[in-house]
């Protein structure tokens, strides 16, 4: 790293369409040439019900400590009210930001806060921190081993670690799962193109949850998605045959129509639990984005599949149903891959921009 005066060149600024990614690269000179913002910052994991600091992802990397930040993107404009009213803008002229905020919220920094946002690519941002923390952080990559089917039609194996391979690691598909769904063949550490896309993404389950369930919040109803039972409103097999679809080896489990059943019936929503509606959305964007990502994969010939994006946060349902179904349609040939930092890379590639 090497040194720059301007102080916002510590940070990298990602925002999205929901959610504001925001990493703080922490050096040994912090407390005293950043004052405030960095006493502010590492004193708080949660700075407003819905700006966090992610503490266990903190990394400990060559050119420092880096933090973890998000926010929601509708809440910008209190957040940059509040770094007016703290000052915390002082020495900061510039900060590198990606996303379509970086072009949509450029004005309302300048004007309040006087503070320049050096627009970055997001895909470039994102393959960049991606391949940055495939370099240095070991632990980072996971996949699920054993993948098979349980009574519920879930996958169920176990987590297990990944490392990089050193060789053959490129081309890789990589589907970034934000508000929407980005699909990118990565051909190399700076070679990508974007393959696909479907508008049916984190955003869209998140706006389903809403409008048809009590939930209030992606955390809400991710809670609430595990307690919830699918076959609630889901159509099965079974539901249509009685029992097993044999000539096809379908069996009685196996999801025919998402919320199927709510067609057939005259008062859909009796007897229907909230929880039921949060666990069904997963599984029918999970499923879909599943789809999509394989047959991309099979049309850009890559074998081994990388999925990130903040849709993947805490949400081990999703992930584990991905890792199902890449293993199910390419009979067990290709692979799922996830990270632990999934929705952080954007950020991180803007910050890396004038570090490295
Ligand atoms: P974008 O850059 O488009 O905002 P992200 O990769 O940040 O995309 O992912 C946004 C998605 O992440 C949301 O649509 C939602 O599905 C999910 N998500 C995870 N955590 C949250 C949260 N705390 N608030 C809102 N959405 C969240």
């Amino acid at each position: 790293y090497h040194r720059d005066k301007d102080l916002g060149r510590r940070f990298g600024l990602d925002v999205g369409g929901t959610l504001g990614k925001l990493v703080y690269l922490e050096k040994a000179d912090a407390a005293t040439e950043l004052g405030d913002v960095h006493t502010f910052m590492l004193a708080n994991t949660s700075y407003s019900k819905s700006s966090m600091r992610d503490a266990d992802m903190a990394l400990s990397l060559p050119g420092g400590q880096v933090h973890f930040v998000r926010f929601e993107t509708s809440k910008l404009e209190g957040v940059v009210e509040f770094v007016r009213h703290r000052c915390f803008h002082r020495d900061i002229r510039a900060i590198p930001c990606t996303g379509g905020g970086a072009f949509k919220f450029s004005k309302l920094f300048e004007d309040h806060v006087g503070i320049t946002l050096e627009k970055c690519d997001e895909l470039a941002c994102l393959i960049q921190g991606l391949g940055f923390v495939m370099r240095h952080v070991p632990d980072e990559c996971y996949t699920f081993k054993n993948v098979a089917l349980n009574h519920q039609g879930m996958g169920e194996a176990t987590k297990t670690i990944v490392h990089t391979p050193t060789s053959e690691l490129y081309p890789f598909l990589l589907v970034n799962i934000g508000s929407g769904v980005s699909i990118l063949k990565v051909t190399s550490a700076t070679e990508y193109s974007r393959v696909s896309g479907t508008s049916l993404g984190g955003g869209t389950y998140l706006g389903l949850c809403k409008l048809l369930s009590k939930y209030k919040s992606f955390d809400e109803a991710m809670v609430a998605s595990i307690a919830g039972d699918s076959n609630a409103v889901d159509m099965t097999v079974g539901d249509i045959y009685g029992g097993n679809y044999t000539q096809f080896n379908l069996s009685a489990d196996t999801l025919a129509s998402s919320f199927g059943k709510m067609g057939t019936k005259y008062e859909p929503k009796s007897g229907v639990k909230d929880e039921d509606v949060a666990r069904s959305l997963l599984i029918m964007i999970t499923t879909n984005i599943g789809q999509v990502a394989y047959l991309s994969a099979q049309r850009s010939d890559t074998q081994r599949i990388y999925f990130c994006g903040n849709f993947l946060r805490q949400n081990e349902i999703a992930s584990r149903q991905l890792a199902y179904a890449i293993d199910y349609w390419s009979k067990s040939k290709m692979q799922a891959q996830f990270f632990h930092h999934e929705g952080f890379f954007g950020a991180l590639g803007a910050l890396l921009t004038h570090n490295q």
